[in-house]
């Protein structure tokens, strides 16, 4: 038997009329760039998230880097960030001219350790951008408390957490502004490269409009400096009709985890994801951390990761290096040791196969597998 890590066909085909009809449209109006399929897209993505403003863009990492420089982010500045995140976190930061300061994630939720933030914070700080990550939001009242405490902006990268929610409330409308990805393998995915940004500030959506589209007012009028991030006609068609279901995918995904969660229970030697009291996971990744001593770890999971793949399971690392030791950023200046807990996650975690039509067989076998190579050691 083999599981795939992540199966889009499966869910093609289940909406497989309603995508191409909407597609055609787009095509039939040669309606490219932006236009109705988009507008009608954003609203029902703001509606969706409770924030009055969605902007639809080219690509998530384009949306990191909007938020932070529609908000004035710019050479000579600091941002905060997770060091266990996806590499266009930080990218929101360099391409604003900004230096990226890393902060270790806590070991239950994996998200940004707020506790370990304000001693970070100098004259040079602007921005905190906590990782909703892997679909669980980040402790988003603690980190306001810091970020207004000192007068900096609070950035949602809510690229993997559509749909999830703090404390009962929507991600993407609860800080300045929010980053969402449409990556074709995140829970809403394009048909090829998109973003957004969301946020509830009448000013700064009238601004981010202009920035995604060459910072006109009107063609040929530029108001202020900006690029060409304008999500494609047939992206917010996809997405508009996707997101009719996100609500019963999400629910799924749940689903799938409760299961994972039952079956691996009793597997000791792993430590199962954790929902924190203040979050409702939307489960983007299910990331297992496998138990091992430190001069042992890698090994460890790297052996249950190839049984995995040996018995047809694929898997996945989230992320198997952490942003304060990729080469790239070298000139940063920091050592292996500063951050422990997203180091550990490093070694230790594994993601395993999470899509919403995983089937109950797929979910017993992955559990199998895992179960039978802890009884082999
Ligand atoms: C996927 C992702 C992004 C970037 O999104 P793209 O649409 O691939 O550019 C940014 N941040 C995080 C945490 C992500 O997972």
């Amino acid at each position: 038997m083999t599981v795939p890590f992540l199966d889009l066909n499966i869910q093609y085909q289940s909406i497989k009329p309603e995508i191409d009809k909407a597609i055609q449209n787009v095509i039939d109006h040669s309606a490219f760039i932006l236009g109705k399929a988009v507008s009608e897209f954003e609203r029902e993505f703001a509606a969706a998230h409770s924030v009055k403003h969605c902007i639809g863009v080219s690509s998530g990492t384009d949306a990191n880097h909007l938020a932070l420089w529609s908000l004035g982010v710019g050479p000579g500045d600091e941002v905060i960030i997770p060091a266990n995140t996806f590499i266009a976190t930080a990218w929101g930061a360099t391409l604003c001219g900004a230096k990226p300061i890393f902060v270790d994630c806590e070991p239950d939720g994996y998200t940004i350790d707020a506790t370990k933030v304000e001693q970070v914070i100098t004259q040079k700080s602007k921005a905190i951008v906590p990782v909703h990550l892997y679909g669980q939001s980040a402790d988003l009242d603690t980190l306001a408390e810091i970020a207004n405490k000192n007068k900096l902006f609070l950035i949602e990268d809510a690229a993997q957490a559509h749909l999830a929610e703090y404390k009962g409330k929507m991600v993407g409308g609860l800080s300045e502004a929010a980053s969402f990805s449409f990556y074709p393998g995140k829970n809403l995915g394009a048909f090829g490269e998109a973003g957004a940004v969301t946020m509830n500030n009448d000013q700064l959506a009238i601004n981010l409009k202009m920035m995604r589209e060459h910072g006109q007012s009107e063609k040929y009028h530029h108001e202020v400096l900006g690029h060409n991030y304008r999500m494609e006609g047939i992206q917010g068609a996809v997405l508009g009709v996707k997101l009719k279901y996100l609500k019963e995918w999400t629910e799924k995904r749940r689903t799938v985890a409760e299961k994972y969660k039952k079956l691996l229970g009793d597997v000791e030697q792993i430590v199962l994801p954790k929902e924190m009291p203040y979050a409702k996971h939307v489960y983007h990744l299910f990331v297992i951390r496998v138990k091992e001593k430190r001069e042992k770890r890698e090994e460890r999971r790297n052996g249950l990761m190839r049984y995995l793949n040996e018995n047809g399971v694929a898997t996945g690392l989230h992320y198997p290096v952490p942003l304060h030791l990729q080469n790239c950023f070298k000139y940063l200046g920091y050592n292996k040791g500063d951050f422990p807990v997203s180091e550990e996650l490093a070694e230790l975690g594994l993601s395993l196969p999470m899509f919403p039509e995983m089937s109950d067989v797929q979910i017993e076998y992955v559990c199998d597998i895992i179960t039978k190579f802890f009884m082999k050691q």
